[in-house]
């Protein structure tokens, strides 16, 4: 599904930004409100928040530590730049239904080149440092692309870069506007996936079939691609389930051109499963599994189970790409040691991700 606003909201004062103005003309026909910093009325729902587009400033700083890396796990080193907040889609086990529930109206912020700025700081200050920086920590990365071409500022920029690689995180297919840009080895587009009784959870996103058709279209462009298998569910059948889907995976695309692969099992909190339980989707899989917690006060399947998991999957993505770089996320050291024999350290493991080494 290609996401168009119901109505945009626009705040005062960034009309003529780049990114307002790019949204006004890409939805010539949606209403178009002004709203004064304060004045803008909260949504009915969090659905409804979903429905409409905020245009506004991000105040404070744009790029961060992934938040993911919390004591006690093993980090990637990944940081976060936040371009938008809440997405189009709406997945039962996101967890932006918590975490945005009292801030839940979808953005898109308009100073890009405020973030653009103080990205170009970063990489300057440390030029002989590679980066990874992700969009798709508070929303999906290209979701909103056909909506604000927001890739077409973003993808120039790291292309001019020598020390960062830019990730587009996505469920979506929306590449059009990432296909005549030169990315120059410095962008990866990267698509979470699941098997598609999984994938039947996550509402309004494109099937497994068109995010597959999406990266073999990007890699025809010039672009790296990678898979993240995250969340794994466990199900009846999840082994043949995430085989067929690693099949479908390595017949779409040439395994020597994959950036990188992660893995990493379903996470929940009590906030985020009184929140899923409160709304009306049908969330079998977000909310079907017995969970336990974890020291970052994560639930999780209990960890013999995910070590399992993990290693059958190892096992599958291994034989059949030997040399793609391949990570847990927010896993322990204990299940690292377990399921992928080895204990990296947060810098060591960012730096191989970044090179493209496996190890
Ligand atoms: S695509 Fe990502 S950000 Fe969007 S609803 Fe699903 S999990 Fe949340």
């Amino acid at each position: 599904m290609t996401f168009r606003p119901a109505e945009i909201w626009v705040e005062r004062g960034v009309e003529e930004s780049r990114v307002a103005r790019e949204t006004r003309s890409r939805c010539s026909g949606a209403p178009v409100r002004s709203f004064a910093d304060g004045e803008l009325p909260p949504p009915a729902s969090f659905a409804e928040a979903k429905t409409a587009l905020v245009l506004r400033r991000h105040r404070g700083g744009f790029l961060q530590h992934c938040p993911a890396g919390t004591a006690g796990m093993v980090c990637c080193n990944y940081l976060v730049v936040n371009f938008a907040s809440n997405c189009p889609y709406d997945c039962s086990y996101c967890f932006l239904q918590d975490y945005l529930a009292d801030n839940p109206r979808l953005t898109a912020f308009t100073n890009v080149e405020d973030g653009l700025d103080e990205i170009a700081g970063v990489l300057d200050m440390h030029p002989h440092k590679q980066f990874r920086i992700g969009t798709g920590e508070l929303a999906d990365s290209l979701a909103l692309d056909p909506v604000t071409g927001l890739s077409r500022l973003l993808v120039p920029f790291f292309a001019a870069r020598d020390n960062a690689v830019l990730e587009l995180k996505t469920k979506s297919a929306c590449v059009a506007d990432l296909l005549d840009l030169e990315p120059r080895g410095r962008v990866v587009v990267s698509w979470s996936l699941n098997p598609d009784s999984v994938a039947a959870e996550e509402y309004g996103t494109a099937s497994i079939a068109e995010r597959l058709s999406a990266a073999s279209r990007v890699l025809a462009a010039g672009y790296k691609v990678a898979f993240h298998l995250d969340p794994i569910v466990e199900h009846e059948g999840w082994q043949e389930a995430y085989d067929r889907l690693l099949d479908d995976v390595f017949e779409a695309v040439d395994v020597a051109a994959i950036a990188w692969f992660s893995l990493g099992a379903l996470r929940m909190t009590p906030g985020l499963q009184r929140a899923v339980r409160a709304r009306a989707l049908p969330a079998r899989h977000a909310l079907g599994a017995e969970l336990v917690p974890g020291a970052d006060g994560k639930m999780r399947v209990w960890r013999g189970l995910r070590v399992r998991m993990y290693r059958h999957l190892v096992e599958r993505i291994r034989a059949a790409a030997p040399r793609a770089p391949l990570y847990l996320c927010m896993e322990t050291p204990g299940v690292w040691q377990k399921a992928m024999r080895e204990v990296p350290t947060d810098r060591e493991l960012g730096i191989r991700i970044a090179a493209g080494a496996r190890w």
